[in-house]
Order: structure tokens, then C-alpha cells, then sequence
């Protein structure tokens, strides 16, 4: 697109994010030198960044856009709230932005925050001009949460919303602690922009700056830094392929805050129906990931067809031997659940089980050798 036919700038959302910026930065500082802050101020800072992040990633992102969970209506309403306090417009226009974004992934005229466009479009650029005027009309790829009282409720309440909670809420903290412009600084500005650019980060670094161990069919990475800062949103490779699993984080030590508040809420009925992806679908992408690899390694070898064809028959008998474990297992569960096999013979089941485990194991011992020196699969 050439300067001159760039669409018109959006001055509301350039003098928000500006504004709050330098509020956050300059005004902060200056405030704090001048009059200093109180423990109050940052035990509030800390809340109600929580709460906007959580409502944003558990809420908006993955109940929401990719309905990875059902929640009850009081977590949808907190959910709601805490969006309006993050000011990242509605959850129906996030999620419509979300669920395009996802389908068009990259593509710069699809994509409304396509990383191929750049770091800054990405990150920020993308909602400072009116790229996406002409999108937002009926939201049609939103039908379905537009069923939700709480969304439609929240979409047409949106502007009090977020002004009661953007300005309301750090001026009664202010007045409940006597110190109305420490509140409004703090719990106002610099709250906001922590939020704010947390969470586009998942837009532009997230799709820049990490592993891609599941796939390379898209920008996204996974990232323990960003994970960190974003409640479990860095895993964003993972998320790409499985997004309706309700886990970012699969694993027990990644760091997905977003995931135990959801499992955690399970156990009291505030949540239900949890998503997940089968281990061996995530296995055989991860598996699949690694073949690429080794593929472009054996490429500059001798004999590199041959090697090829080697180390991909190995990778059929790895993902066969996976999806027999996994048949396995499931049929143990089921029996276990139903009771429907005498004793000895879910004895036996488990015999089965843990010996095709220790198999598999050795299997992929084998086969992580392999990838890493790919010429022995001709010895
Ligand atoms: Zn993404
Ligand atoms: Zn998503």
C-alpha cells in the first residue's frame, strides 16, 4: 500500500495509546519522585493487571473466540467486566478479529494483525488507521456467541463499561486511599499500557521470536518469556495447530496460569466441558516437525534419497507404534470406567500397556538419534 492511499488515521485510538503511554512513563516517573507510592498502589496494579490479562486470555481468547470450555455465567460476566477494564474493544469484535486472524493466519490482506506485515503493523499499527472499516457489519463468523446474553450485553454497554472501569474504579480507589492522581496514574495509565502491550505482544513477538515445534505452516512461536508475561498466551505454536485445546501449556512445568485458572474453576462447576487435543495427535505433530527437520539435514548428504526414504519409513513405524499405545490406552480407560472386564483381564490390559510404554519410549529414544545424525540411517 503506497503513503498516499493509507486509510485515514483513527485519532480516538492514537490519543488513547499515546496518551496512556506517556502518562505511564513520564507521569509516573514524575509523580513518584515527587510524592511517592504506597504499597497500595502496587498490590492494586498487580490485581487489576490480573484481572484484565485473565479476563482477556481465559475469557475473550480461549472461552470466547475458540470456545475451548464452557463457563458459568457469573465467570462470563466477570470476564466481560474485566475486558472492558483492559479496553480491547468488545468481545464480539475481538473475537471476530481473533477468528479471522486464526483462519487467514499471515496472509496481509486477511490477517487483520498479519505478522508478515511487520513488527509494528502487528503489534500496534494495525488498529491506528481504519484497515478493517469495512469488515465490522453483521460479525457474521461470531453468530454463534452472539447467542450469550453476556456478550451482547457487554458489546452494547461496551463505552460505560469501560469507562466505569477505566476511570470509575481508579478514582474510587483513589478517594477510598486519599490519593486520586497516585490511583489515577498507576491503576489508570500504567495498568492499561502493561495490559495493553502484554497482550499485543501475542500479535507481534509471539509470531517473530521463539521455537516452532509443532509446525511451520504459520509465523507463531512458542515462547517462555512471553508465556511469563502473558498468563500461558507465549505457547502461540502450539495454540495455532490445536486451538481448541483449552491448554496453551501442555506441559506440567510450562507456565499457563490461563490453564489452571480454567482446570481450577472445573472442580467448583464454573467451568466445564474442557477441551483437549488427543496426546497422540500432538505427539505426531511434534514427531512430524522433527521429520522436517532431519529431512533438511539429510539433504546435503551423500545418498541423501535413500537416507530419506529411511528415516521416513522410520518415522510411519514411530507414529503406527504411537497410535497403537494410544488405542490401548484408551480402551483401558474405558474399561476401567464402565467396569466391564473381569480383573485378570484388565491385568493383563495393563501388562500390555506398560510394555508397548517402555517399547514406545526406546522407540523414540531411537528416533531422536536418528533426526540429530541422519546418515546412520543407512548403517
Ligand atoms: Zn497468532
Ligand atoms: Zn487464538
Amino acid at each position: 500500500m503506497s503513503k498516499t492511499n493509507k486509510p485515514p488515521i483513527i485519532w480516538l485510538n492514537v490519543t488513547i495509546f499515546l496518551g496512556t503511554f506517556l502518562l505511564a512513563t513520564l507521569g509516573v516517573t514524575w509523580y513518584g519522585i515527587a510524592y511517592g507510592y504506597t504499597a497500595h498502589h502496587w498490590v492494586w496494579l498487580v490485581i487489576s493487571f490480573i484481572f484484565c490479562g485473565m479476563s482477556i486470555t481465559a475469557g475473550y481468547h480461549r472461552l470466547w473466540s475458540h470456545k475451548t470450555y464452557n463457563a458459568h455465567p457469573v465467570m462470563r460476566y466477570i470476564f466481560a467486566i474485566g475486558g472492558a477494564f483492559a479496553l480491547q474493544n468488545s468481545i464480539l469484535h475481538w473475537s471476530s478479529d481473533h477468528r479471522v486472524h486464526h483462519k487467514h493466519v499471515d496472509n496481509n490482506d486477511k490477517d487483520p494483525y498479519s505478522a508478515k506485515r511487520g513488527f509494528w503493523y502487528s503489534h500496534i499499527g494495525w488498529m491506528l488507521r481504519e484497515y478493517q472499516a469495512s469488515r465490522y457489519t453483521d460479525y457474521k463468523n461470531c453468530r454463534d456467541i452472539q447467542k450469550d446474553p453476556v456478550v451482547m450485553w457487554q458489546h452494547k454497554y461496551y463505552v460505560p463499561l469501560a469507562l466505569l472501569m477505566n476511570v470509575g474504579l481508579p478514582i474510587g480507589l483513589g478517594l477510598l486511599y486519599g490519593d486520586l492522581l497516585g490511583f489515577m496514574l498507576v491503576i489508570g495509565a500504567l495498568r492499561l499500557v502493561l495490559s495493553h502491550h502484554t497482550t499485543f505482544f501475542i500479535n507481534s513477538l509471539a509470531h517473530v521470536w521463539g521455537s516452532q515445534p509443532y509446525t511451520t505452516k504459520n509465523t507463531a512461536r512458542d515462547n517462555g518469556v512471553l508465556a511469563f508475561l502473558t498468563f500461558g498466551e507465549g505457547y502461540h505454536n502450539f495454540h495455532h495447530i490445536f486451538e481448541h485445546d483449552y491448554r496453551n501449556g501442555i506441559r506440567w512445568w510450562q507456565f499457563d496460569p490461563t490453564k489452571w485458572l480454567i482446570k481450577s474453576c472445573s472442580w467448583f462447576g464454573l467451568t466445564s466441558d474442557l477441551k483437549r487435543v488427543s496426546s497422540y495427535k500432538i505427539e505426531k505433530a511434534r514427531l512430524a516437525r522433527t521429520l522436517q527437520v532431519a529431512k533438511i539435514k539429510a539433504v546435503s548428504l551423500p545418498d541423501s534419497d535413500r537416507i530419506v526414504a529411511m528415516i521416513e519409513h522410520e518415522f510411519q513405524l514411530l507414529v503406527s507404534k504411537l497410535k497403537e499405545y494410544d488405542d490401548l490406552k484408551k480402551q483401558c480407560i474405558k474399561d476401567a470406567k464402565h467396569n466391564v472386564k473381569q480383573k485378570y483381564e484388565q491385568a493383563l490390559l495393563s501388562i500390555q500397556l506398560e510394555q508397548l510404554e517402555r517399547h514406545l519410549k526406546l522407540k523414540k529414544q531411537q528416533w531422536r538419534h536418528l533426526v540429530n545424525n541422519p546418515q546412520q540411517a543407512l548403517s
